[in-house]
């Protein structure tokens, strides 16, 4: 019936979906993107800053000099002229001589993790990734019916000793490891040059595959990021890129660089899903990077993301209460932050919206319901002086709270310290726009 929030259905849904539960937090994020809240919980590119004239210009074309392709069905793998183009943006990063062959185009980053984990996931198998990781990659391997095991991070990424310890607990279950390297979401941290080889040798060691997710490496904001893992090591490395940071996510472009042996089940994985990536989305892509000044555009996002950074790590510096600390991220989208002891971002969330400024609390980016002493703050999306705002309304909330909690002690501000929930919290998880 239409209107009704009640479920009949609950019955006879399948057992992967027992997971995919709904959340308060869930619907406060739709209060989030309206004006008067600061958002500083998306995880949105500043579409604003594309030449949008030119883009529409080229998509018209698209459509009325080759629409009898653009606007047709296509192959699983993906155009031919594309796989070509995306093995040149990853040489930039440093991985060089990548055969056009070994690349699948998926809809999205997002895909491209739904199939790696399609083919190599059974329920109850494990998955390492780091503590915090991306809320996306999340729902992929709990749909899967998959177990996250968290590997600790530090400001140098993923720990290795943590990593070899993870393994050991876990004996033949683990799958793979899936880890963003490069100016991670949500922590904002890079994998140390040094700590790359030693990571992708323990890997080696285990017989543990890699899925090194990297949307954010072009972005960087001092020099350039550390090679890729895949640019260290091909065997055993599935490498997963999108033109959503690059270009835009809503062409929803991604691909895979796959180990040769497995490229054909991927196309298979993709074909049974959604028959061929979009044609039209494609020749978008292949267009823009062929006819438009594409390198310069990365070089524009990049300044305008360092910029409002700056601005975001000034005003934490000037605004926040002592006990806060954050990360300095070296490029990407996001600051990680951890609160005064017993602070419980979750709980605070309702009344940072009605102070109207909106974050994803931590507890989104852990598959066990840690993170309740973080929040994930994005300064893509804002421009300077709102990120301020933002901040000072923040540290608004959380003064309050401080007070509140040296007053009444900590069951008011909410569920900090040894209260702490723990169980699973994907259903904290933002919407897509929010991811
Ligand atoms: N991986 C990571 C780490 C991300 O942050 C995102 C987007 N937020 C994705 C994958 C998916 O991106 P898309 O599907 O838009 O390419």
């Amino acid at each position: 019936m239409s209107g009704t929030t009640q479920d009949d259905y609950t019955d006879r849904y399948a057992r992967r979906v027992r997971g995919m539960t709904t959340s308060e937090i869930r619907a406060l994020f739709s209060v989030a993107s309206r004006p008067e809240v600061v958002s500083l919980a998306g995880g949105s590119p500043y579409i604003a800053a594309l030449p949008l004239d030119a883009v529409g210009e080229m998509l018209g074309k698209l459509a009325s000099e080759s629409g009898t392709t653009s606007l047709q069905y296509g192959i699983g793998q993906g155009t031919v002229e594309l796989r070509e183009r995306i093995c040149e943006v990853m040489s930039l990063s440093g991985i060089h001589g990548a055969s056009p062959d070994d690349v699948v185009v998926t809809v999205g980053g997002q895909q491209a993790l739904d199939l790696i984990a399609r083919l190599f996931l059974d329920p109850g198998d494990v998955v390492l990734a780091e503590g915090p990781t991306y809320v996306g990659a999340l729902g992929v391997f709990q749909a899967a019916q998959a177990q996250v095991r968290h590997v600790a991070i530090d400001a140098d990424g993923l720990i290795p000793a943590a990593l070899s310890a993870a393994i050991e607990a876990s004996g033949r279950r683990a799958k793979f490891l899936y880890l963003i390297p490069t100016y991670q979401n949500p922590a904002g941290v890079t994998l140390s040059d040094a700590r790359r080889d030693e990571i992708l040798d323990i890997c080696e060691r285990a017989g543990l595959l890699v899925v090194e997710d990297d949307p954010y490496g072009m972005l960087s904001f001092e020099g350039d990021a550390p090679l890729p893992l895949r640019a260290r090591r091909r065997d055993g490395v599935f490498y997963v890129s999108t033109f959503s940071k690059t270009f835009a996510p809503g062409l929803r472009v991604g691909w895979i660089l796959a180990p040769h042996a497995v490229r054909e089940k991927l196309v298979m994985a993709s074909e049974a899903a959604i028959l061929c990536p979009s044609a039209f989305a494609q020749g978008a892509v292949t267009q823009y990077l062929t006819t438009m000044p594409w390198r310069e555009q990365i070089k524009v996002y990049r300044e305008i993301y360092r910029e409002r950074r700056d601005a975001l790590l000034g005003a934490l510096h000037d605004l926040m209460p002592a006990g806060t600390s954050w990360t300095h991220p070296a490029g990407g989208l996001f600051v990680w932050t951890t609160l005064p002891d017993g602070l419980d971002s979750k709980a605070m969330m309702p009344r940072a919206i009605a102070a109207r400024v909106a974050y994803v609390p931590g507890t989104g980016f852990y598959a066990d319901g840690t993170g309740t002493a973080n929040m994930r703050l994005n300064f893509s999306f804002a421009e300077p002086a709102r990120l301020r705002e933002g901040v000072r309304r923040l540290a608004g909330v959380m003064e309050q709270e401080l007070a509140m909690r040296a007053v009444f002690g900590s069951t008011v501000a909410g569920s900090g310290g040894p209260h702490r929930r723990r169980g699973p919290a994907a259903a904290d998880a933002p919407g897509p726009d929010l991811a």
